[in-house]
């Protein structure tokens, strides 16, 4: 596979590395601290593209591959991993969804201010009582007479919760079909009965935005329905098949951080009077780190060069995530331990990346359900072969 980057894709690169510099960077520290949302850095990544990269040019995006997606969500996450999650959501998880299964007349209406910025997105599937076992939606979408649904039920740990206009929600429609009674939605947060609770306090991603949604007969016509009757499993699933991708850059992005800083506290810190990028212990450590960065980045762009070609890439997008978030917490860890106490205060910044980190491996499929889905695939391919 050819990793050549193009001069587009190295342009992206540098616009995503100069934002993430200059209008990201400044704030990160405070805003993890006080968990602030990052409104007015959010509102210039949608007037730059950023929230819209893979929609096409008609209906408000970028138009730009998936490869691109990668690079520029690496740099976002490795100066602030809340920012990156904010991007990889409305990029992955929503416009995515309405892009792919929307009617021109949804594109029109929703996804347009979603790929431009003027609006952000959520992606709602987690329950109170259903994460990984997806297919247990106790959220109902109840047929009325007239053709609408009645929306009841609860949703947890939603990012962008309290800040999105627009809301894919999944809810189970015909109790008798099991996951293919399942129905995708899109709701927005001025509806009746649409209810917002309070943000979550996280150990990581702090600034961005997470919390639980409550729907009591929430009203919703039939033209709000993404995709048929019936379908939501599987858009959900295929969702979050390309999220993934997302998610590992955006872990990627955290290792490669915190690495960075590693790197370079090595030049100025003494012991036994040399640098300690004269020990070999540390020498060693930085090399290992290196090389999982490097090892995560071939796997993302591998799974985004797949997903660009238009060939499955359900293996290819899991194994970068489950990769790319293991490594994330390794690398983390030992950028602290290469700063030694320095590392486990504030001040240093990496202590923020090992936080930030954790949640790689927990949303948009835990480290464990990426191996099932890594060995349900390859064992297909040698069913197959
Ligand atoms: C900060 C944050 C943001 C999030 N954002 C969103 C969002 O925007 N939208 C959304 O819908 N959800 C979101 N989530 C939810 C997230 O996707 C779930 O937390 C995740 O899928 C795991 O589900 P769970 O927490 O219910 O854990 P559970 O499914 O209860 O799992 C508990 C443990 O059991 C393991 N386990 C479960 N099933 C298996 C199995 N078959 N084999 C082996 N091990 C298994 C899991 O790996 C885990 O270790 C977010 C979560 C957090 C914390």
């Amino acid at each position: 596979m050819n990793f050549q980057l193009s001069e587009d894709h190295l342009a992206i690169q540098q616009a995503a590395r100069e934002f993430a510099e200059q209008e990201i960077a400044p704030s990160a520290v405070e805003r993890d601290k006080t968990g602030d949302f990052p409104e007015e850095i959010i509102q210039k990544l949608g007037e730059l593209g950023f929230l819209g990269m893979m929609t096409p040019p008609e209906w408000g995006g970028a138009g730009l591959d998936c490869v691109s997606y990668v690079l520029a969500m690496e740099e976002i996450a490795k100066v602030d991993a809340s920012v990156a999650v904010v991007m990889s959501v409305n990029n992955s998880l929503v416009c995515w969804v309405i892009e792919t299964y929307g009617t021109d007349e949804q594109k029109e209406r929703f996804l347009r201010p979603l790929a431009t910025g003027q609006k952000i997105g959520a992606y709602c599937l987690s329950e109170p009582g259903v994460g990984s076992d997806a297919t247990q939606q106790a959220t109902t979408g109840t047929l009325q007479p007239d053709g609408s649904y009645l929306i009841n039920g609860a949703k947890n740990w939603i990012t962008n919760g309290t800040r999105s206009f627009h809301y894919i929600v999944f809810a189970q429609t015909d109790p008798s079909k099991g996951h293919k009674g399942i129905t995708c939605f899109i709701l927005d947060q001025d509806m009746p009965g649409f209810e917002v609770g309070h943000k979550e306090d996280k150990l990581g991603i702090r600034s961005s935005d997470t919390c639980a949604l409550g729907f009591t007969d929430v009203r919703v016509t039939p033209d709000r329905i993404i995709g048929a009757p019936g379908q939501g499993f599987k858009i959900a699933m295929e969702t979050l098949n390309g999220g993934r991708i997302g998610i590992a850059s955006q872990a990627l992005g955290i290792a490669s951080g915190a690495f960075e800083k590693a790197v370079k506290y090595t030049f100025e810190r003494r012991a036994f009077g040399k640098p300690i990028n004269q020990l070999q212990a540390i020498q060693f450590k930085l090399a290992d780190m290196q090389l999982k960065i490097e090892t995560a980045r071939m796997l993302c762009l591998r799974a985004a060069r797949v997903k660009d070609s238009g060939q499955n890439y359900i293996k290819e997008a899991a194994m970068a995530k489950l990769y790319a978030s293991t490594i994330a917490m390794e690398v983390a860890s030992q950028a602290i331990q290469v700063h030694g106490g320095y590392g486990y205060v504030r001040e240093y910044l990496v202590e923020r990346a090992l936080r930030d980190a954790k949640i790689t491996e927990i949303y948009e499929g835990t480290s464990e359900i990426q191996h099932i889905v890594i060995a349900r695939q390859l064992l297909k391919e040698y069913a197959v072969g």
